[in-house]
């Protein structure tokens, strides 16, 4: 049967901005779909490490971003009283981590999407259905400018996060599930005065995470983790919470005193932690779709470049003739989870409680 494209992907962030290009470079018929409208931001802090940069390399962008933001070369900790700081180490790459908001972030990826001739992007376009044959997916539906479109394609990729609507119609079976655990709230500030390095900073008290990292547009972005069981209280007055927060960290108290907020304060206390099985028949997902992670640990951004890279090699050789569609699909199941079983295992498990994580760093420096 004859179909409109290669490959359908609704949502064009990190994970379908990323497929997207890579299957437009290889010159696949792509057809790109979020209800978006870009530049565009979204509800997430967005520091990032090595992995992701790997990815930027691979697309040609990553000078763009290192033009935007300072790379973060030390980590300053403050570990319930134990202040210290190191430089960055990353065992597979550059020793820094990158902080770019992510309305930037996006501004450079779908500008990179735009460059490949055979992907059609499209903005504003909420898609609400699947279309099916057989127990096969083989299109979507959506609504654009008031109008309902339809369109075929061999595969359809879900990138379209936590509320994926391609995950609702195809219903993945779950490999490894955690329930919400923590809430996290954050905000921007200008004039927030820096450590050397410049750092990002990492402020533990008890089972309470604060982290701070200079971003780009002169800003620096300020976070608070905190047990889900403080999320009602959280939400009541957001700002009021975070205030208390911060001046409560005592490497913070007097920097933020002295610091002019930007913007709202913004969070959420409904991040759960899921592995998905992350193809089917027509169908494969990509980003907080098939594997989604407490905040706390800024590892999605990292996890949804890499799944998405992994992916769009794995479709690559399907649609290539290579490898048949299972071979293909099974290579990227495989690879994903050797990338993030430990990670995702890792979040997960402190998740619930950070004082274990906490200690045994100050044990392994000889501070406790
Ligand atoms: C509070 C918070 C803080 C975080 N902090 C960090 C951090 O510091 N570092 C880090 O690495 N990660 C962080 N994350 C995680 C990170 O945001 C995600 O892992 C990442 O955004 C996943 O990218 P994605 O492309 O899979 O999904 P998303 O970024 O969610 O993109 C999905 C896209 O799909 C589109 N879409 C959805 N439904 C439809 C539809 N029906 N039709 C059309 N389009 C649709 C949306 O508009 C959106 O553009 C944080 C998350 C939260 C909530």
């Amino acid at each position: 049967m004859k179909r409109d494209y290669d490959v359908i992907v609704v949502g064009a962030r990190v994970a379908g901005s990323i497929v997207s290009a890579f299957l437009g470079q290889k010159k696949y018929r792509v057809l790109l779909l979020d209800r978006a409208r870009f530049p565009s931001d979204t509800l997430s802090t967005h520091f990032f490490r090595y992995p992701t940069f790997h990815v930027l390399e691979r697309l040609g962008v990553l000078d763009e971003a290192y033009s935007l933001a300072p790379k973060l070369v030390n980590s300053f900790n403050y570990l319930d009283g134990h202040v210290f700081t190191e430089p960055v180490k990353s065992p597979d790459g550059p020793s820094h981590y990158l902080c770019l908001r992510r309305i930037t972030l996006h501004d450079i990826l779908i500008k990179r999407v735009r460059r490949e001739q055979t992907v059609s992007v499209h903005e504003d376009a909420y898609v609400d259905d699947i279309l099916n044959q057989n127990g096969i997916v083989t299109g979507v539906q959506w609504r654009e400018q008031g109008k309902v479109f339809t369109a075929t394609a061999r595969l359809v990729v879900g990138a379209d996060g936590v509320n994926s609507i391609v995950a609702k119609k195809v219903q993945p079976a779950i490999d490894n599930s955690e329930p919400v655990r923590r809430t996290m709230y954050y905000a921007y500030y200008r004039n927030f005065a820096l450590q050397p390095g410049p750092a990002a900073e990492f402020h533990y008290r008890g089972n309470r995470l604060v982290y701070v990292f200079p971003t780009d547009a002169a800003l620096t972005l300020i976070a608070s983790s905190v047990p889900i069981e403080e999320f009602p209280e959280f939400r009541k007055n957001p700002s009021a919470f975070l205030t208390r927060e911060l001046e409560a960290m005592p490497e913070i108290t007097t920097r933020i005193r002295s610091s002019d907020q930007v913007g709202s304060v913004k969070g959420t206390g409904s991040i759960p932690g899921w592995q998905r099985v992350p193809f089917g028949n027509g169908w494969a997902l990509a980003g907080d779709s098939e594997q989604i992670l407490d905040p706390w640990s800024g590892q999605g951004i990292d996890q949804a470049s890499t799944h998405a890279a992994i992916l769009a090699d794995a479709v690559d050789q399907w649609l290539s003739g290579k490898n048949s569609w299972e071979e293909s699909m099974r290579e990227f199941n495989r690879k994903r989870h050797e990338f993030s079983d430990k990670t995702f295992e890792r979040t997960c498990k402190f998740a619930r409680d950070l004082r274990p994580m906490t200690e045994a760093a100050l044990k392994k420096r000889g501070l406790l």
